[in-house]
């Protein structure tokens, strides 16, 4: 019988491969074969295949005839392309073995240079070149690199050889070594290669090869490698290709050399090459940082023909890529050669130049602009960051949650107060605490980052610290506080108050000691690119927002009108918790109402100012929603002030204090049920939001039109209970100015009974907004304030990922989130839907809300940025 299947194709040569092939030919093979396509001058090559390093695995970890036999003829061609031969040492084909994944990913395998020289080769090259020295300066590279590379013995071995040699003639630089002493340091090489491995230094070229892709291709899975991409989410089956490629020398005298350099600048983004270059040097030497390269500029005096060809090439490559690129050249005898090209890594400010530069080029659409930059490199932008070089030798203490993204370093101090007071001497501090809670604020406020132990990406310290754009890490489990002692330990690592210490708020890190940082700096780049960003979305962006200074923060990041309004913030001041807490604790409706009209007092004059510096934009305020415990004095001195202020006995006073506190407050007295209990704080906010808007309509001469959002409903006619008190409170309203405004009352979905129930809600409400921490929390029955203690355990078993906190559970409460706004619209088609949980500044959550047509997210507000570059790349990524 005749075969009938095509053996498949393993092999490539560049001259068949191109730039959209990286998947298959991985991002280094994909650009060789692209470059060589465009005439640029590339030493000649192949690449196998990624998918040949997944057979490999299915073949038992070793290279079947099949691949062999491809790999063959594709030597074939080469030796006749060069005309070198593997088999003739006099004239000997050298080759590098060069790995590359699709996506690149460091700790894979590293590449080897010269492979092909043997003991025999090695003379031979020495003959044909003239240079002895060069000869076995590579053979002493190669071993090296192989025996790296290939069998894992550590560089030191040899590199200590070297440096001996180097030190008895007493040379500075590897190139002044001679013929005679790299041929002993060859002999020397060989021997520890037997030493270590147990076998001599394979003397066949094809052998070399054969083993090399082996290690390559094992590579794949090393435990690095493997790690790297659960890190980085890379799928395990994507596999890495090979490339096999004729050498080019950059040692082979003065007239020889090597660099990199990237079209643009890589840390500001000018248009200007930038790169540098060592004379008679190889590959890896550059980076390896013995010698010190020089400025790129100075090859033209050098080699001003091999220079000015560079740029040409340079200038090509970024056109015909569109996109800065990073590339690696060789100079062999005044012959200038590409080694590699790729799209430049780049800080956030010099992202953002560069796209903004390209487009004005005519080089890149806005959309493909927009796409370019990564939301989290726009937070980089918005806030400082531990430069990348002092992070590195940085002692790390531990890790936690990033809450809230930033940079800080300062003084450890474990009370607010002590912060607060730090503050005022001129002192930087990080206020370190369990767990924070509203009598904290102050402190929070003042410190330049916040760490606590317990808590999760929703606890008090985050929400608040996201709010005020303050560096956060919150769930730091492996940290042990004691508030007393006023000691912070990670394991036998004490922290004393007052040590620094320094926290990176978006990945969580702590580290002892300062850290130099760099600054956030929003350039005119930023703004145009913003400017395409809005003209692009579709989802309002707006803010959360609980004071008048909030406010106009979030407007000038962009924030699009005021998605939610927590009440209870106000009440968080000083001078307002008092009367707070002395309406809490009334014992009858009058003496209530007396602490109402003052808090009546200070939230008319927050909602008029907010309706004022939004200027007509809208606002969705909230109704108290938290626990009434929460309010309440815990400091003995206060809780006997206040008992005498209100003409109690103490005992009577803790006693009622008592009767509040409550086993589970979380699924407790809150929400709506405060205000079926005490419709009396529903009707004062109501007052407060509606005369608040007339006077601030009067103001400004326009009309506004407040939203009343009731929280935590979980039936129908606990909506339509408070409706009816809020409705009649605010037809007094009316009645007594003789003016009336238009005004909407609707609800958070935030209660799975309600997403259940939406139709039935729907008709109620005139708008809903999705309260997704809640609706989290409730949903998987994960408390908000202990997840944080077991969902890294789920992460790390790989049960539930990512943090459902951090970005909405599409699956599940999504389908919660959905279903409801199909029930919603299907009893009113216009009703207003938006977001207002922690999801609504998290890029993937925001990509399903797009999805899913919602009007609106809202979010803190120093997310508004990156809420709305999300939204703009869900626009794209909807095809
Ligand atoms: P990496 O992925 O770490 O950049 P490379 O495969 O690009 O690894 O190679 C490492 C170094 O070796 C680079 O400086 C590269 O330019 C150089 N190099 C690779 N192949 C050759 C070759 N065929 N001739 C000369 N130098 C080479
Ligand atoms: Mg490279
Ligand atoms: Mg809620």
């Amino acid at each position: 019988m005749e075969a009938i299947t095509k053996a498949k194709k393993f092999v490539y040569d560049f001259t068949e491969g191109s730039k959209d092939q990286a998947t298959l030919l991985g991002g280094k093979g994909a650009n060789l074969a692209e470059m060589t396509r465009l005439g640029i001058q590339i030493p000649e090559g192949f690449t196998i295949t990624t998918e040949a390093s997944i057979q490999f695995y299915q073949e038992g970890k070793q290279l079947w005839d099949a691949l062999k036999e491809q790999i063959e003829n594709a030597l074939i061609d080469l030796e006749r392309k060069t005309g070198k031969s593997f088999d003739d040492p006099k004239k000997p084909l050298l080759v590098s073995v060069r790995s590359g994944a699709a996506i690149s990913m460091p700790g894979m395998m590293d590449t080897v240079l010269n492979l092909g020289l043997t003991t025999e080769s090695v003379k031979g090259l020495a003959v044909q070149t003239g240079n002895p020295a060069f000869a076995y300066d590579s053979y002493r590279r190669f071993i090296q690199m192989f025996a790296d590379v290939v069998k894992g013995v550590p560089r030191v071995f040899f590199e200590r050889e070297l440096e001996q040699v180097k030190a008895v003639h007493q040379l500075e630089f590897d190139y002044q070594l001679t013929a005679p002493q790299l041929m002993d340091l060859v002999t020397t090489y060989q021997k520890i290669y037997q030493r270590e491995t147990g076998e001599a230094f394979p003397q066949v070229p094809r052998e070399q090869l054969y083993q090399a892709v082996e290690a390559v291709f094992r590579s794949w899975n090393n435990e690095r490698a493997i790690l790297y991409r659960e890190l980085h989410h890379i799928p395990d089956d994507l596999g890495t290709a090979v490339n096999v490629q004729r050498m080019v020398f950059g040692n082979l005298g003065n007239d020889s050399g090597t660099g990199v350099a990237f079209t643009r600048n890589p840390s500001t983004g000018d248009k200007e090459l930038l790169g540098e270059f060592l004379i008679n040097a190889q590959g890896e030497d550059v980076v390896a940082g013995i010698r010190t390269p020089r400025p790129i500029k100075d090859l033209e005096r050098l080699d001003s023909s091999s220079y000015h060809q560079f740029l040409e090439i340079a200038r090509t490559l970024e056109n015909h890529y569109e996109d800065m690129q990073d590339i690696e050249f060789t100079i062999e005898s005044g012959k200038l050669y590409l080694l590699q090209t790729r799209s430049g890594k780049r800080t956030a400010a010099a992202a953002i130049k560069i796209a903004v530069d390209l487009v004005h080029e005519g080089k890149i659409t806005k959309e493909v602009a927009i796409k370019r930059i990564d939301t989290k490199q726009l937070d980089q932008l918005l806030h400082p960051t531990f430069d990348p070089t002092a992070i590195q030798q940085a002692a790390q203490l531990g890790k936690g949650l990033g809450a809230s993204p930033g940079a800080a370093s300062g003084k450890v101090y474990f009370d607010a107060e002590r912060v607060a007071s730090a503050k005022h001497e001129g002192i930087k501090a990080i206020l370190v605490r369990k767990e924070t809670s509203a009598e904290d604020l102050a402190g929070m406020v003042s410190s330049e980052g916040i760490l606590t132990a317990r808590g999760g990406l929703t606890s008090h310290a985050a929400v608040v610290a996201r709010g005020i754009g303050k560096c956060c890490v919150v769930g730091c489990s492996a940290a042990t506080i004691d508030e007393e002692a006023k000691t912070l330990s990670f394991g036998n690592q004490v922290i004393y108050e007052g040590d620094i210490i320094s926290i990176d708020g978006a990945s969580g890190d702590v580290y002892r000691g300062r850290i130099s940082k760099t600054k956030a700096q929003l350039t005119g780049d930023y703004d145009a690119f913003m400017t395409w960003v809005n003209d692009l979305k579709t989802l309002k962006v707006k803010a959360n927002a609980d004071t008048p200074k909030d406010v106009i923060q979030a407007l000038k990041l962009g924030a699009e009108g005021v998605g939610l309004c927590r009440t209870e913030h106000m009440f968080f001041q000083k001078d307002r918790i008092k009367s707070m807490r002395k309406m809490i604790l009334s014992h009858s409706v009058s003496e209530r109402q007396v602490y109402l009209n003052q808090l009546l007092e200070m939230q008319r004059q927050d909602f008029y100012e907010m309706f004022v510096a939004l200027n007509g934009k809208s606002m969705t305020i909230r109704l108290l929603d938290p626990p009434l415990h929460e309010f309440l004095p815990r400091d003995p001195e206060e809780i006997q002030t206040i008992a005498t202020e209100m003409g109690q006995s103490l005992t009577d006073f803790e006693h009622y204090m008592d009767s509040l506190a409550e086993v589970n407050p979380m699924l407790g007295h809150r929400g709506v049920r405060l205000g079926i209990t005490y419709p009396e704080v529903s009707r004062m906010q109501a007052r407060a939001i509606i005369e608040g808007a007339i006077l601030a309509g009067k103001e400004m001469g326009k009309k506004v039109e407040p939203q009343i959002m009731v929280p935590l409903v979980g039936i129908v006619s606990e909506l339509s209970y408070i409706k009816k008190e809020i409705e009649a409170e605010i037809a007094d309203v009316f009645l007594e100015r003789g003016e009336e405004i238009i005004y909407k009352i609707g609800t958070m979905i935030e209660v799975p009974r309600a997403a259940i129930t939406a139709d039935t809600i729907a008709k109620e409400a005139d708008f809903f907004s999705f309260g997704t921490n809640d609706l989290t929390q409730m949903g998987f029955g994960f408390s908000r304030d202990d997840a944080g203690k077991f969902l890294q355990e789920y992460e790390d078993k790989n049960l539930l990922s990512p943090n459902p906190f951090h970005t909405i559970d599409v699956e599940g409460i999504g389908k919660l989130v959905e279903m409801a706004v199909q029930l919603g619209r299907s009893v009113k088609p216009n009703i207003e839907l938006g977001v207002c949980g922690e999801h609504g500044g998290d890029p993937e959550s925001i990509n399903f809300f797009h999805k899913l047509g919602l009007e609106y997210v809202s979010c803190s507000p120093f997310r508004v940025p990156i809420a709305r570059l999300a939204a703009a790349k869900a626009v794209l990524a909807k095809v």
